[in-house]
C-alpha cells in the first residue's frame, strides 16, 4: 500500500514509522532485525531503509602505485526491503539517491522494486562524498532530487529512458522527498529552499519527510510556510533523540540543525552518560507529545541502530 494511503486511512490519527540503516560491509540482515524486532509492536505501517553511497580511498600498492578502493560499502536497499516486507508484512520504503547512480542504474533499481511490489520510495540527492567537498553527480546521472522525482514520475506514466519502449508498463510509485525546517545548508535562504521543495511536489512528490529538529516551533513554522506557497502534501516530522553529550556539537555540524538552549542545559546538567540519554529521551518525548496533539500524520524515528532508546520514546507516546 502507498504511504499516503496509510495517512488517509488513519483518519487524523498519528502513525509511527522507523528508519533503519543497512548493515556495514559484510553484515547480514540480523542487524536490521535486531533493530526492528523490539519496535514492531508499535505497528508501523512502513519502514524506511536508507541508502549510503560508497566512499573511496586510495591505497598504496607495493609497486608504489595507488589503487582506488571502495570502503564502507553497504548492501543495497532492494534486498533489504524485500526481507523486511517478507518478515514483518509491512511496507518498506527504500531511499533512492542520485549520487553514484546513472539514470540507467536508477531505472534498473526502479524496475526491480516494481517487480517486487515495493511501491514507495524516498527520492533524495544524497550528500557529497567526503573528499569531494561538494556533490558531484555521475556522468548521465541526476544532479538534484527534483530530476530523480521526474524520472520516477515518468515511469508512473509509462515513460522509460529508452524511447523505443512505447506504452511502457506504468509503475505506481508513491514518492516521498526530504524537507528542511531549518533549510538545507546549501540553499541560500529559506524561500529558495521552499521553492525547491515546491518544485519537487509539483513534479510528483506525494509527501515530505523532514530533517530532524529539536524545536517544534521550527516544524510548525515550516509547515505554515509550505502551506502558504501551495505545498499541500503530508509533512512528516523526522525525529532523533540526543543520546550522547558530544551530539550537542556533532548533530548541528552534520545535519545543520539548532539545539535549543534548554535542551543543551538539560544535557550539560546530566551527571553521567545514562542521565544524558534520559535527558535526550525526555526532550524527544515532549516533542512527540506536542506533535501528536497537533495531529501530525506520522512520527518518523531515525533509529540509528539504537532501538532501546526509540522504544522507550514510542512506549510513552503510542
Ligand atoms: P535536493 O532537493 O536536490 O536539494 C539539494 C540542494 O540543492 C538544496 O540546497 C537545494 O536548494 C538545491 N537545489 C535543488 N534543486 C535545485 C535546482 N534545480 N537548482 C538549484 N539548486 C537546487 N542521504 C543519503 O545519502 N541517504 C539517505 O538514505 C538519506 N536519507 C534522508 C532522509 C531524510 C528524511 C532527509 C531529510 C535526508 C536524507 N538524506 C539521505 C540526506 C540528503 O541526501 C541530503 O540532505 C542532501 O544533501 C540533499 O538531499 P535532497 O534530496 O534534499 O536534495
Amino acid at each position: 500500500m502507498k504511504v499516503t494511503d496509510y495517512f488517509s486511512k488513519a483518519n487524523g490519527n498519528t502513525l509511527v514509522s522507523f528508519e533503519v540503516l543497512p548493515p556495514l560491509k559484510g553484515g547480514g540482515m540480523k542487524a536490521i532485525f535486531d533493530t526492528l524486532d523490539p519496535l514492531m509492536e508499535f505497528k508501523p505501517p512502513f519502514i524506511d531503509v536508507t541508502y549510503h553511497r560508497e566512499e573511496f580511498i586510495y591505497k598504496k600498492r607495493p609497486s608504489g602505485y595507488y589503487e582506488k578502493t571502495a570502503i564502507r560499502k553497504r548492501p543495497g536497499t532492494v534486498g533489504i526491503c524485500a526481507s523486511i516486507m517478507h518478515r514483518y508484512g509491512v511496507d518498506a520504503v527504500p531511499h533512492l539517491i542520485c549520487g553514484g547512480f546513472t539514470k540507467e542504474d536508477t531505472e534498473n533499481v526502479l524496475i526491480d522494486l516494481n517487480f517486487l511490489n515495493i511501491n514507495n520510495v524516498l527520492a533524495l540527492r544524497g550528500d557529497a562524498r567526503k573528499f569531494d567537498g561538494k556533490f558531484i553527480a555521475e556522468e548521465n546521472g541526476h544532479k538534484y532530487a527534483l530530476d530523480l522525482v521526474r524520472q520516477i514520475e515518468d515511469m508512473n506514466t509509462g515513460k522509460y529512458l529508452d524511447d523505443n519502449i512505447e506504452n511502457g508498463e506504468k509503475t505506481e510509485f508513491c514518492i516521498g522527498v526530504a524537507g528542511y525546517p531549518e533549510k538545507h545548508f546549501e540553499s541560500p535562504n529559506i524561500d529558495f529552499d521552499l521553492q525547491i521543495t515546491k518544485a519537487k511536489v509539483d513534479a510528483g512528490a506525494d509527501y515530505i519527510v523532514t530533517q530532524m529538529f529539536f524545536d517544534n516551533q521550527k516544524y510548525f513554522d515550516y509547515v505554515d510556510a509550505c502551506r502558504s506557497i501551495g505545498i499541500d502534501v503530508p509533512i512528516v516530522p523526522g525525529l532523533k533523540p540526543v543520546t550522547k553529550k558530544y551530539q550537542l556539537n556533532s548533530l548541528p555540524r552534520l545535519f545543520h540543525v539548532n539545539m535549543p538552549a534548554e535542551l543543551v542545559k538539560a544535557v550539560e546538567k546530566a551527571k553521567d552518560s545514562e542521565q544524558v540519554r534520559q535527558a535526550g529521551i525526555e526532550w524527544c518525548i515532549q516533542q512527540c507529545k506536542e506533535l501528536k496533539a497537533k495531529g501530525v500524520p506520522c512520527l518518523h524515528y531515525y533509529t540509528m541502530g539504537d532501538p532501546a532508546t526509540i522504544r522507550q520514546i514510542a512506549e510513552a507516546i503510542f
